[in-house]
């Protein structure tokens, strides 16, 4: 095997031990494991867990799976390369000839042609999975799988820890119950405008939704009986991903808080997020629509990076990607406009042989049909071949994750994200990024490609806008 590999075992080994020790949240930590793990294996990777029955394994992170395998559901533990949950790492060589896979059409269609499950154990019991897939035909290494079974032993122990965290946190002695499906109505009647604009945004990047599907109980009275339930306003299936609008008065936004807190409490692997009123008016805003549509550019506040200082990180990412692409020749695809001068600037500095590629995207109200729409799309061929999406900005993630999921299924071997800025706390979806230049505050940036209604593209250095309401 080549030292290469090993080192970058070792290397993630360590970071992972590291993460563990500095007592990462556990989604962050599973997100470095599996997208550690694809990227030393050159393939994709997903962790499983047992649901609450212990007959089914979702999807909890995942990382280069297309959104279409994904979507596949919950996979029967004992149909789906079964013998994981015997405590065995199963190898399927060849996903055309097995019988062994549940979904082996999907993941024909995906092009997976080896798929490796690695089972994560506690006291001997299988509690979930690991799994690998590559798009080359080839047997995993006896090192791999160590390698990989050394990963799901710390995602044990990570979980394990995290499960103690929640029982020292569990206020109550009562076992909440199984969240209620709520009957849907066939037409979706919003309890608030705002949802429903909330709804139209989500059609315009396609992402599917379910609006106010569970109701979890949160509060028992002392004979048990349920005092209070917690009905998230939307539910994203395809991220596992529960949304809560809070549009409304801080008054409300307080208490709504703490039912949030309680409900993670109890419901530990539940993934939910508040969008507050700020973050959902400047996503309409986007369109064109609410109050922070009618807002007016007033110059260049504050500047958070000098011309200076964003060529030294475009040279260092630079370099970073030039190693990693060693002997290999990768296509940069950005989306214009705002990507304009940062890819400029970094594809001069990549010393590897490179192909270049550029998109755009646009979207349409209602109206038009209601949704992102690709006006030019990526010409060559993308087959086999190492994606590189290089983005200005990455904000609430859905750009980035619509994006991710059109390029997934022009199957390439492989695709990494570079983006300039990332504004991390106004994450909604989750999408890791493998090359970020500088995590920007939550404010509204300008400059170097980025714009406000098209201004202010052109300053060489990046500031924060001062916007002032449109008497
Ligand atoms: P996301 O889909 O991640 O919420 O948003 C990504 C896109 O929103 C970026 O490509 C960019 O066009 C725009 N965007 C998000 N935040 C900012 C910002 O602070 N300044 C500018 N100029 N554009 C932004």
């Amino acid at each position: 095997m080549a030292s290469g590999k090993v080192r970058d075992y070792y290397k993630l080994i360590r970071r992972v031990t590291a993460e563990l020790d500095s007592g990462s949240p556990i989604d962050r930590f599973s997100a470095t494991v599996v997208r550690g793990i694809a990227r030393s294996t050159d393939g994709s990777a997903s962790l499983l867990l047992l649901d609450s029955t212990g007959k089914k394994l979702v999807h909890s992170t995942s990382w280069k799976l297309p959104l279409s395998y994904l979507k596949k559901g919950a996979l029967d533990a004992k149909k789906s390369i079964g013998e994981t949950v015997k405590k065995q790492p199963i190898a399927v060589p060849s996903v055309s000839r097995s019988k062994r896979l549940q979904y082996r059409q999907y993941a024909l269609d995906a092009g997976f042609t080896s798929i490796l499950g690695v089972p994560i154990l506690t006291n001997g019991k299988c509690i979930g999975s690991i799994r690998v897939y590559l798009k080359e035909n080839r047997d995993f290494s006896n090192n791999e799988i160590e390698f990989i079974s050394t990963m799901a032993s710390l995602m044990q122990l990570a979980l394990e820890h995290q499960k103690s965290i929640n029982q020292e946190q569990r206020l109550t002695a009562i076992e909440p119950e199984e969240p209620k499906i709520l009957p849907m109505l066939t037409k979706v009647k919003f309890v608030h405008p705002s949802e429903e604009e909330f709804a139209s945004i989500l059609d315009f990047y396609n992402i599917e939704w379910v609006y106010e599907p569970k109701a979890f109980p949160i509060n028992w009275s002392e004979n048990g009986a349920v005092t209070q339930m917690f009905t998230p306003d939307f539910y994203m299936p395809a991220y596992d991903l529960y949304v809560e609008l809070t549009t409304m008065k801080q008054r409300s936004v307080s208490a709504k808080n703490k039912k949030l807190r309680r409900l993670r409490q109890l419901y530990p692997g539940t993934k939910i997020t508040l969008l507050y009123k700020k973050d959902f008016e400047r996503m309409l805003a986007r369109f064109g629509y609410g109050p922070l549509a009618q807002t007016k550019g007033h110059g260049v506040g504050d500047v958070l990076y000098s011309a200076a200082q964003i060529q030294r990180r475009v040279h260092a990412i630079a370099k970073e990607i030039s190693r990693d692409y060693e002997g290999k020749v990768p296509v940069l695809i950005g989306v214009l406009r705002g990507v304009l001068c940062f890819m400029s600037d970094l594809m001069r500095n990549v010393s590897v042989p490179l192909n270049l590629e550029l998109m755009s995207m646009s979207s349409y109200g209602a109206e038009e049909g209601g949704v992102v729409k690709i006006t030019k799309d990526v010409g060559m061929n993308l087959e086999g071949r190492h994606v590189i999406i290089v983005e200005d900005i990455v904000d609430t993630g859905i750009t980035l994750t619509y994006l991710i999921n059109h390029i997934c299924l022009k199957n390439p071997q492989s695709i990494s994200v570079c983006t300039l800025l990332d504004k991390k706390a106004r994450r909604l979806l989750d999408v890791p990024l493998d090359y970020v230049g500088f995590e920007v505050p939550d404010q509204f940036v300008i400059g170097y490609g980025l714009d406000f209604k098209e201004e202010y593209r052109n300053l060489p250095f990046i500031g924060v806008l001062e916007q002032k309401l449109e008497a």
